[in-house]
């Protein structure tokens, strides 16, 4: 058993059942063994890869968004350009090598990363060596500008909290000890304001997921939107309207149970998109899968360009990794985006309406 599971017994022996979302917390940021303040996690040697670490492109696209949005919000002459989460800082690095094209925008950004981890902030700095960056706890700690914002699989790693409907009312699911053994199980609830609508489309049995951090940061984000102008680019799993207990525990790349390995596996759910839209208050698009908010940006076009210095291995990895980032059957469809404007201005470049 891990030292962490060992401080979550012994806590709850001491005072009683955790929330899951307490839970979640501990097992992905406690200070000294957490999962996220711990190395390494993202890459081939880690748990798991992300779009970023998969190809360059990626972070491409997303930097192209920025600038045709930067263009079509007329040229703003200081910007926020930030990342929620951003992981080993690969993404960045991708994206602020597309935006060189456009010195003015460069000149115009202070750039603001949001990461929890020290360690991880420290491979941020490291990667983005000769770039002026900052670091912030949260959106309400931006520069009062407009915002280029991207956050890829941040959203799915914030705690969340779990409810399963009775004929009338709500019990919550609770960490505590069976037989001596770390379990899950269901108690009474008080239940949750958001949970009032959702009487109308759940059944008793029904799991409803309610993430309060990802509702708090959203209203932040577009409260800064809704003053100062810009787009946030949202890209997770996950769906417009939750329904099930979608937590999942992932450990060198494969299912693991969320007791196993605590502190070395990393534990994420799907994300609830219409919770988030709803919490920000500025403009939202519509959902659109990543493989084809990535085609409208022009992604085939680049793998073409890239192919033509590749060969052997190299450019069959490449192919494989167009393949993964696009098609429906890998993370195409499953992973979405979601964008955040301002009221009134343009609809952000590939996330228009047919
Ligand atoms: N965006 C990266 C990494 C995703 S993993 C990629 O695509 O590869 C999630 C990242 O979010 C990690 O860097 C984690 O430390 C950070 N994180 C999670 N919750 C956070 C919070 N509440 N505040 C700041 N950073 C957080």
């Amino acid at each position: 058993m891990s030292s962490l599971a060992r401080d979550i017994k012994a806590q709850i022996e001491a005072k009683g059942p955790m929330r899951f979302d307490d839970f979640m917390r501990v097992a992905l940021f406690d200070p000294k063994a957490g999962y996220y303040t711990q190395n390494p996690v993202f890459g081939a040697a880690g748990d798991f890869i992300t779009a970023p670490e998969i190809s360059q492109m990626f972070g491409e696209m997303i930097g192209l968004a920025f600038a045709q949005y930067w263009q079509d919000i007329g040229a703003p002459e200081t910007l926020c350009l930030s990342e929620l989460g951003p992981g080993r800082g690969v993404m960045m690095v991708d994206i602020l090598r597309t935006l060189g094209r456009i010195p003015r925008f460069l000149k115009s950004a202070n750039i603001v990363l949001i990461e929890k981890s020290p360690l991880r902030q420290a491979e941020q700095a490291n990667a983005l060596d000769g770039f002026e960056i900052t670091w912030a706890n949260d959106p309400s700690e931006w520069p009062q500008t407009p915002l280029f914002c991207v956050a890829n699989e941040f959203f799915d790693a914030l705690p969340l909290r779990q409810f399963k409907r009775t004929q009338t009312a709500w019990r919550e699911r609770h960490v505590g000890l069976v037989g001596g053994m770390l379990n899950t199980y269901w108690q009474p609830s008080k239940g949750h304001a958001d949970l009032e609508a959702r009487m109308g489309d759940t059944q008793e049995g029904d799991i409803v997921e309610v993430c309060d951090d990802a509702r708090k940061i959203t209203a932040q984000i577009g409260d800064h939107i809704s003053t100062h102008g810009g787009l946030a680019l949202i890209i997770d799993y996950g769906d417009w309207h939750s329904l099930g207990d979608t937590v999942q525990a992932v450990h060198r790349h494969r299912t693991s149970q969320i007791f196993e390995n605590i502190g070395q596996s990393d534990i994420t759910a799907h994300v609830d998109f219409e919770a988030i839209a709803h919490s920000a208050g500025c403009a939202f698009t519509r959902l659109c899968p990543q493989g084809v908010f990535l085609e409208r940006l022009g992604i085939t076009t680049r793998a073409q360009k890239l192919a033509q210095n590749l060969e052997g291995d190299a450019l069959e990895e490449h192919i494989a990794a167009h393949r993964r980032l696009t098609h429906p059957d890998e993370m195409g469809a499953l992973f979405k985006v979601l964008a955040l404007y301002q009221e009134g201005q343009p609809v952000p470049v590939g996330l228009q309406d047919d």
